[in-house]
């Protein structure tokens, strides 16, 4: 679905409110409506609806900011697998597996997804339903559909969600989610939700707000249809001889189990490579670092949210569900990540520092960030907003 990232931590980054132009946005929004208008009607949005969910609507000019801050792509790859497949996410997976076994059985039966990839979609999506967003998606989506740099694809979106209003779907105020509108316990956009979304509870609604079984067969509706294949992992770690060129290789370059083996690649454990695969090679953080050879599954995965960095994180939880443990090979950093529950306590030894970072909620927010500056600076080091183990480690040090 090419969606845009839209993890329920992105929402602590701080934005860019400008007072001193919202009088312009005012009424650059105002006449942006009035222009979408026709191309609303053209994608099945009657008037009544369009006047009626656009005639008061505001901007929602923080969401822009969000747009060029995603965490996929500048955050380390050792913090957001650290935070996204931390302890307290594997044993709420577990719980929730177990919970759930005879829907996520019949979701197998149905759709052909093991239930560990579907409960590892709903941790890293909204934390198994605890955290599904508060921005109304309708204002988000108008506002991104006016200003920034996506609007096309903005514009899809809110034409979906006012269509989803207008059939009744979901009430109004039913409908908030991420600042980009994703929306649900597996975070739909409101497209995907037309095209995908499944009533599995069968009471004639396919409704991914308030119904687990319906979100999590329309997930694994989502991965059938995106080429999921039941009789295939999603990849393992692997081994790469000594100075292997890893040049040019990647998750689309495909090539037989055979030829990585001839190439002297292992499994991590040291066993073949399955011969009868078709695998790319991922290497997340260079040929030093841990290194996946990845089937059609993990581009499955990979389709629910285009970053590489989201689907190793939805395929770890998967195998961390099942019993497997954490990757063999090291990241090449000598600090790394926090958990949420270290978060919270480095939050805390701020907050004991006397730093106002605002509530200990796990969240590395710009506020928690100026005060990791300030301690970095204090202890003479590179003042660079990012919080790993080793100023974990000062702290707790005093
Ligand atoms: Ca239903």
């Amino acid at each position: 679905m090419q969606r845009l990232s839209t993890l329920c931590f992105t929402a602590a980054l701080a934005t860019l409110a400008a007072p001193a132009f919202a009088q312009t946005n005012d009424s650059d929004f105002r006449q942006c409506l009035n222009g979408l208008r026709p191309t609303a009607q053209a994608n099945g949005v009657n008037e009544t609806t369009y006047r009626a969910h656009t005639d008061t609507l505001q901007p929602m000019m923080s969401v822009i900011g969000n747009l060029d801050a995603q965490p996929e792509f500048k955050t380390p790859i050792w913090d957001y697998l650290t935070v996204l497949v931390d302890p307290q996410r594997v044993d709420e997976g577990a719980q929730r597996l177990q919970a759930n076994t005879e829907l996520l059985q019949r979701v197998q039966q149905r759709y052909g997804v093991d239930p560990a990839t579907v409960v590892a979609v709903w941790g890293v999506e909204s934390n198994y339903g605890q955290g599904f967003g508060k921005t109304p998606i309708v204002q988000s989506l108008a506002t991104l559909s006016c200003f920034g740099r996506r609007q096309a694809y903005f514009r899809t979106e809110f034409y979906s969600a006012l269509r989803l209003l207008q059939a009744g779907h979901f009430p109004p105020e039913r409908l908030q989610g991420s600042w980009a509108g994703a929306f649900g316990h597996t975070q739909f956009m409101p497209s995907t939700y037309e095209r995908l979304a499944v009533d599995f509870d069968g009471d004639g609604r396919a409704d991914l707000i308030d119904s687990i079984p319906d979100a999590l067969a329309s997930t694994a509706n989502f991965l059938q249809r995106a080429g999921w294949r039941n009789d295939l992992p999603w990849g393992f770690e692997v081994k790469l001889p000594e100075g292997m060129s890893v040049l040019g290789e990647g998750r689309r370059t495909k090539r037989p189990g055979t030829e990585w083996a001839a190439r002297g690649v292992t499994r991590i454990d040291g066993t073949p490579v399955p011969p009868e695969l078709s695998l790319g090679l991922l290497t997340p953080a260079g040929a030093k670092g841990p290194a996946f050879l990845v089937t059609r599954n993990f581009d499955a995965i990979y389709s629910y949210n285009a970053a590489e960095s989201y689907g190793l994180a939805i395929a770890h939880l998967a195998d961390r569900l099942r019993g497997g443990g954490p990757f063999v090979t090291p990241w090449p950093t000598d600090d790394l990540g926090l958990t949420r529950a270290e978060r919270r306590e480095l939050q805390t030894l701020l907050l004991a520092r006397g730093h106002d970072i605002g509530e200990v909620d796990g969240l590395l927010g710009e506020k928690t960030r100026t005060a990791v500056r300030a301690e970095q600076t204090r202890l003479g080091w590179e003042a660079n907003g990012r919080a790993g183990q080793k100023l974990l480690k000062a702290l707790r040090g005093g």
